[in-house]
């Protein structure tokens, strides 16, 4: 079975926006890797700038999911593609958490906040949890976007059960024996590493210069 993900872009992206910002741009790029070349991922409520700029960085490459980047918001498009039951709010505040059976026929299709995250978490997830839809969670730690999306597939479409994944939580990135940057979030985890967007290494790295930059 072959399922959808919709990215509820929630970001500050007014028409005065330039391009969507590189560390979002990797994030949604990785999500096409870890949903795999039998999905499709929709990405909602863009400006013109960050459609523009996604769609020159979203080639049709194999082994990637189908993408395609939008203008309207997710209500606008659920309606119009598919029956509302049928899709899942990733809610880190839901009673239930996501299992392998979710994916036998109830969701077709999974709704993530396209949110940076912050630290603590301010719970903005809740302007889609008031849409109504079913929701899920990963467990008690807050992922980045393109982790729980990475997480949701490997229970969903590849039967693992949530606590069965490898996780990393919190790491700390070391770039050399004076620079490394700790991540509040949960990622899936390669070896003891986290498992990172490519290129967000070198990302952190230059946000971390630019940041003692005065
Ligand atoms: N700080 C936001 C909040 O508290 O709602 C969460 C931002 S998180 C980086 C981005 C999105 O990933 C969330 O909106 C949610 O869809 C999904 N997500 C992250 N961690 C999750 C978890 N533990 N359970 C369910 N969904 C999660």
């Amino acid at each position: 079975m072959s399922f959808t993900y919709v990215i509820e872009h929630m970001e500050e992206d007014d028409e005065t926006a330039k391009a969507i910002p590189p560390w979002v741009e990797l994030e949604y790029a990785h999500m096409r890797m870890l949903a795999g070349p039998a999905a499709k991922i929709h990405f909602t409520s863009l400006s013109k700038a960050s459609r523009d700029s996604l769609s020159m960085v979203f080639g049709s490459e194999a082994g990637l999911a189908d993408a395609s980047c939008h203008q309207e918001g997710v209500l606008e498009l659920l309606k119009a593609q598919t029956s509302l039951e049928k899709v899942c709010l990733l809610d880190p505040k839901a009673e239930l958490a996501l299992s392998p059976e979710d994916g036998d026929g109830r969701f077709e299709w999974f709704l993530f906040g396209g949110i940076l995250g912050d630290d603590p978490p301010r719970d903005r997830t809740s302007e889609l949890r008031v849409l109504g839809f079913p929701t899920r969670h990963l467990g008690p730690v807050q992922m980045t976007t393109d982790t729980a999306l990475g997480v949701t597939k490997l229970v969903v479409a590849d039967k693992i059960l949530l606590d069965d994944i490898p996780y990393v939580n919190f790491p700390t990135i070391v770039f050399n024996p004076k620079e490394s940057v700790e991540m509040p979030f949960r990622y899936i985890a390669e070896g003891s590493e986290p498992k990172l967007p490519p290129g967000m290494r070198e990302l952190l790295h230059e946000d971390l210069n630019k940041s003692f930059e005065f």
